[in-house]
């Protein structure tokens, strides 16, 4: 492959992807350098619950690292396992009502340990097509069969599981709130299908953890299922605020994953100061349940701004996506915004499928009402235009 010419021709279709260097804002917003306006209203950020600029998070973190310094030193299996992993680990599984949890360096890493830690040549993953690209990555490294069903179609996936369920180990991973569509998979009916086909049933919370459930314990919470996923997991870098990420699972699934989970054995543990401000992010949420309430409030908002202007079925959840199609078009009205000064990604294949190019609108909590009602009419204006 010729790498320029590579650039070049990503670049004409519109598929090119480059670095925005942006500064935070705490409410909201970003600085995007030399944009002519200043400030971007952020709709592109996955902080749901406005938590990385947080008093709480940032004193915590602050108190961890004087006391433990600026990194683990070492693997944890080695001499870096630091008393505050096993307190924060408590909390976790507290918070996704399950036994016990185990860390990981990040989402992508706990994903790409997790899976050909259960699964491997003899045996088969279903997982859902929309599923996450460190899923992906954690079936390739697994080297079992990967069997994809369509988007959420149950009918599909049994169809496949009386096909292809086999007599090995069989693995079913699915994201509980997809997070290019911003919609729910249907839980109970996938716990019921993995029970009845005897397979394990992963499930990625990356986006519903802090955001749905009573306590903030993730969509495996809100449909009362905990007990009956083998592996729940989630990453601290979203509603949570901070980095890194988790596994949830009985005490005897996470004593496996600490000696079969390679992206867990052999990396360093996470930084004391990332412990403490995921510490502190596990505990706001369950003790402040309104933060979820007030996120709710303006995503109805905004929504109800969106249909004001004939924009409807706009899914369940805090994640907005407007269809476009076409990447070009994407990226264009994507263009058009950031001029109004919002920032809001256009999301292209290879992320989605080919042509359902999309704009992601991500509500987060720190977004006024002013912010959503401009974010809503301009949106409909670039839309209507061109
Ligand atoms: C973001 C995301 C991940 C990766 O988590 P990181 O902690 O950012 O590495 C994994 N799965 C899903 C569904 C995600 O959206």
């Amino acid at each position: 492959m010729d790498i320029r010419n590579w650039l070049t021709e990503q670049k004409k279709k519109d598929l090119l992807r480059q670095l925005t260097p942006v500064e935070r804002q705490p409410e909201g917003q970003v600085v995007v350098p030399g944009h002519a306006g200043g400030w971007l209203l952020d709709f592109s950020s996955n902080d749901y619950l406005g938590l990385t600029c947080h008093s709480g998070l940032i004193a915590q973190s602050r108190q961890f690292l004087e006391l433990a310094g600026c990194g683990a030193g070492a693997a944890r299996l080695m001499s870096g396992d630091l008393a505050m992993y096993h307190l924060l680990e408590e909390e976790v599984a507290q918070l996704k009502g399950q036994e016990a949890a185990l860390l990981f360096g990040s989402g992508y890493l706990a994903n790409c340990g997790v899976i050909p830690a259960l699964v491997g040549r003899n045996d088969v993953i279903f997982a859902d097509r929309l599923n996450h690209a460190s899923i992906y990555d954690g079936c390739s490294l697994a080297r079992a069969r990967l069997v994809r069903f369509h988007h959420n179609d149950l009918n599909h996936l049994e169809e496949l599981l009386g096909k292809h369920r086999g007599t090995g180990e069989a693995l079913i991973v699915v994201e509980s709130l997809y997070s290019m569509d911003g919609d729910r998979c249907p839980l109970p009916e996938l716990v019921r299908l993995k029970e009845k086909y005897n397979c394990l049933l992963m499930v990625d919370e990356a986006h519903a953890t802090g955001v749905f459930g009573e306590n903030g314990g993730g969509i495996i919470e809100e449909d009362g299922v905990a007990d009956r996923v083998d592996v729940a997991m989630g990453t601290f870098g979203k509603a949570l605020g901070s980095y890194g990420a988790y596994v949830a699972a009985s005490r005897t699934m996470i004593d496996f994953l600490i000696n079969r989970a390679r992206t867990f054995i052999y990396s360093t543990g996470l930084p004391p100061a990332v412990i403490g401000a995921s510490l502190a992010a596990v505990r706001i949420i369950r003790q402040e349940p309104h933060l979820r309430r007030d996120l709710f409030a303006k995503v109805e908002y905004f929504k109800a701004a969106l249909a004001e202007k004939g924009l409807t079925n706009l899914g369940p959840s805090q994640i907005v996506p407007i269809m476009i199609g076409q990447s070009s078009r994407a990226v264009q009205i994507a263009h058009a915004l950031r001029r109004q000064g919002i920032f809001a990604t256009a999301v292209r294949p290879p992320t989605v499928p080919e042509g359902t190019a999309r704009l992601r609108f991500s509500i987060t909590r720190h977004l006024s009402h002013e912010a959503l009602q401009h974010a809503a009419s301009q949106l409909t204006t670039a839309l209507s235009s061109g």
